[in-house]
């Protein structure tokens, strides 16, 4: 949900800086041969992508053998190192790939929000399934180790509903509308409790995306989490220093929170938001 800049670095960039790292001369060779058809899977990819049918591509079956020829003469298992040996290793040329889509994200995982920090690439596509798609810049997202599900067995969409949100080729409608919300659950002690809230005009297929994408990152629970403590130095203020003020400034107090320059679903923009809508809430005496 938070959006990224494309990678600075193309398919064709990563296969050649990949590639001059491959020592065996007989995969670099077959590898070589095929790189112009391979780079033409990035185009199939991006198309795919930001029309929001990445689902339709077709996956290999979980068990398919290691030695299964995917593209261009190149194995399930060659393709997978491809990934492991030559873009990941710190010894290798396309390690450089690696460190700046990492450095990309700022510090802030794009699946959750933020509230991680990137540890490592996920495949957005696992490269279990769609090995063809290992080292290619687009289908690798800095995430963090609560949302990387590559390798965690994480159900593939099998239909247009299921596909959690694109950090890079999404529609701009994910990242710039609001489709979180929060709600009191109690007041005392105060908590609130988060769900997705897609607006009423979009389509359904969005509308159902961002329910997956906020279900599948167990987004509830860890808002919820992050929100707690939050919210009780936030009761602890209003019982002390600003226990005089007035429901209505006390409200202006939370809206200053909602107008932060943060992006639009950050739950704590949400919880503000949620806070100062709430009349019990701002006139109650805690
Ligand atoms: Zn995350």
């Amino acid at each position: 949900m938070i959006k990224l800049d494309n990678p600075v670095y193309t398919a064709r960039e990563s296969f050649n800086l990949c590639g001059e790292g491959i020592g065996s001369v007989d995969f670099k060779n077959r590898f070589n041969v095929g790189i112009d058809n391979l780079c033409q899977m990035e185009d199939t990819y991006c198309t795919e992508a930001i029309a929001g049918n990445l689902f339709a591509i077709a996956s290999l079956p979980e068990n398919t053998n290691d030695d299964f020829i995917v593209a261009e003469g190149i194995t399930k298992k060659e393709f997978i190192t491809l990934y492991e040996y030559y873009l990941r290793n710190k010894e290798k040329p396309g390690r450089a790939i690696y460190d700046l889509l990492m450095v990309s994200a700022n510090e802030k995982c794009p699946y959750c929000g933020g509230i991680g920090r990137p540890k490592n690439l996920d495949h957005f596509l696992p490269k279990a399934i769609f090995p063809q798609f290992s080292i290619i810049p687009l289908n690798l997202i800095p995430s963090c180790r609560d949302c990387n599900m590559d390798g965690k067995g994480k159900s593939i969409a099998s239909v247009a509903n299921e596909q959690i949100i694109h950090p890079y080729l999404d529609k701009d409608i994910f990242f710039n509308e609001q489709w979180i919300s929060a709600q009191i659950k109690s007041y005392d002690p105060c908590s609130i409790e988060y769900y997705a809230s897609p607006p009423y005009n979009w389509i359904l297929t969005d509308k159902e995306r961002v329910k997956t994408h906020f279900h599948d990152f167990e987004l509830s629970k860890r808002y919820s989490i992050q929100a707690a403590e939050e919210l009780s130095i936030l009761v602890y203020q209003r019982k002390r220093i600003m226990k005089n003020m007035l429901p209505v400034e006390f409200r202006a107090h939370l809206l200053s929170f909602v107008e932060a320059p943060i992006f639009i679903n950050h739950w704590k923009k949400i919880m503000y938001h949620c806070l100062s809508n709430d009349e019990k809430f701002c006139g109650y005496a805690f």
